[in-house]
């Protein structure tokens, strides 16, 4: 199959890149056939220098019509999990492997995701977060290029072009599973750990 890293190497790197020149560069995008049903495309969200990412699998209903990065319900879990590690959504970064929703909410396809990566990397590389919170099995497998689960990798810190990524499950797959909230939890700690956050005093006592 071909969907190595090689696919991804065409543009990842940019001399003197910013996020709005990649911005530029992706324009009225057209690189893949996710582009047909788009409203907007959702580039990603938050700070320029941010030390923590978030990054998810693509845009849903909500995130087409607005072009921002979660921002539906799934979205909301997201904001209540950034506010539990005493930060706002405002001082991270949150992208997605794709930046155009598939139809049906399906998981973007390899020859999508490929196409759509280098922006991405590019994002990551501008960024240069100390920490990346991947956040389900599609956008992990993406990035990591592997077919392993998530439950099989989450929790676990992985070196990630100059950052630590942890997987973690996907905050869609906790609204229909919510038992697995304290699993993300304990990971969301180690990255509080990593960068040296403290909870606020309401987030403190959740375990
Ligand atoms: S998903 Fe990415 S590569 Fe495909 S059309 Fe949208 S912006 Fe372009």
């Amino acid at each position: 199959m071909a969907h190595g890293p090689s696919l991804f190497e065409v543009a990842e790197r940019v001399e003197g890149d910013t996020l709005e020149r990649t911005c530029s560069d992706l324009g009225d995008c057209k690189r893949c056939k996710l582009h047909r049903h788009r409203n907007k495309i959702v580039f990603g969200a938050g700070s320029p220098t941010a030390e923590l990412m978030f990054i998810g699998e693509g845009p849903g209903h909500d995130e087409d019509l607005q072009g921002l990065p979660f921002v539906g319900r799934a979205g909301q879990l997201l904001t209540q999990m950034i506010e539990a590690m005493g930060l706002s959504r405002g001082e991270v970064y949150i992208a997605n492997v794709v930046k155009c929703r598939p139809p049906e909410n399906r998981a973007p396809e390899k020859d999508e995701v490929a196409s759509c990566m280098p922006f991405l990397l590019r994002q990551i590389a501008s960024i240069q977060p100390k920490a990346i919170v991947c956040l389900g099995s599609v956008a992990m497998q993406a990035l990591l290029n592997t077919n392993k689960a998530i439950s099989r990798l989450r929790g676990e810190w992985i070196d990630f072009r100059g950052a630590r990524l942890m997987p973690t499950y996907h905050p869609a797959y906790l609204l229909r599973n919510p038992h697995a909230k304290p699993e993300v939890w304990t990971d969301l700690k180690k990255v509080m750990a990593y960068l040296g956050l403290k909870p606020p005093i309401r987030g403190a006592s959740r375990s």
